[in-house]
C-alpha cells in the first residue's frame, strides 16, 4: 500500500479529466479495477458550487476534500472526506447566514450483485463512477434540524419583530419575565 502511495503520490488530472464540466466528480476507475485488492488512490477536490438540479436552494459553495478510492476483493472502497458551506435561514431571528460543513462517508461499489450493500451502488460496466449525488447527499444530511446563524442568537422581538442580534427595542425581556403576570395582577 505504502508503495502505490510512493508511486502515484499526487491526483492525475490526465486520467479523471472529464468533458463534461456538468459532472465533476465522474472519474475513470478502471485502472482501480484491474489493480491488484490492496491498491489505492487518493483523488483531491475543490468544486466552487455544488448544485442539484432538483433543487437550486440546496447548493453546497466552497466544497473542497478528498476521496480515497481503495481496490477490495468485492469492489471499490471510497471513503471521502469533504468539507463546504451552504446558505441556510436562521430558525430565531430568520436571516440567511453562512453555515460550515463537513462530513466523510465511507461507501463500497461492488463488481457484482453479490457484494452489494445496502446503498446498492455498482462499478459500472463503462468504469466510470460519479461521485456527484454521494458528496452531496453526505453534505446535505450534515445541515442542523434547526439552523441557529450563533449559538447565542437572541432571536426577534414576538411584538414588533425587531431583530434582537441588531438591537434591543425594549419589549422582550418583559414579556419573557415570569414576573409579568404578577405584574398584572398588581
Ligand atoms: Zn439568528
Ligand atoms: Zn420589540
Amino acid at each position: 500500500m505504502l508503495q502505490c502511495a510512493q508511486i502515484h503520490p499526487i491526483f492525475n488530472i490526465e486520467e479523471t479529466k472529464v468533458p463534461n464540466p456538468r459532472k465533476p466528480l465522474r472519474l475513470n476507475v478502471g485502472f482501480l479495477v484491474s489493480a491488484a485488492a490492496g491498491y489505492h488512490r487518493d483523488f483531491d477536490f475543490y468544486l466552487p458550487k455544488l448544485t442539484d438540479e432538483e433543487d437550486q436552494t440546496l447548493t453546497l459553495a466552497e466544497v473542497q476534500g478528498r476521496v480515497r478510492i481503495s481496490r477490495t476483493p468485492q469492489g471499490l472502497l471510497v471513503e471521502g472526506t469533504f468539507e463546504g458551506d451552504i446558505q441556510l435561514e436562521c430558525v430565531r431571528c430568520l436571516s440567511e447566514y453562512t453555515q460550515h460543513l463537513r462530513w466523510e462517508f465511507t461507501e463500497l461499489y461492488a463488481f457484482t450483485r453479490d457484494n452489494i450493500t445496502d446503498s446498492g451502488l455498482l462499478v459500472p460496466e463503462d468504469a466510470h463512477i460519479d461521485l456527484q449525488p454521494l458528496v452531496r447527499d453526505f453534505g446535505l444530511l450534515e445541515i442542523p434540524i434547526k439552523p441557529l446563524c450563533k449559538s447565542d442568537c437572541k432571536g426577534l422581538c414576538p411584538e414588533c419583530g425587531q431583530n434582537l442580534n441588531l438591537q434591543n427595542c425594549g419589549h422582550a425581556p418583559e414579556n419573557d419575565s415570569p414576573f409579568s403576570t404578577l405584574k398584572d395582577w398588581l
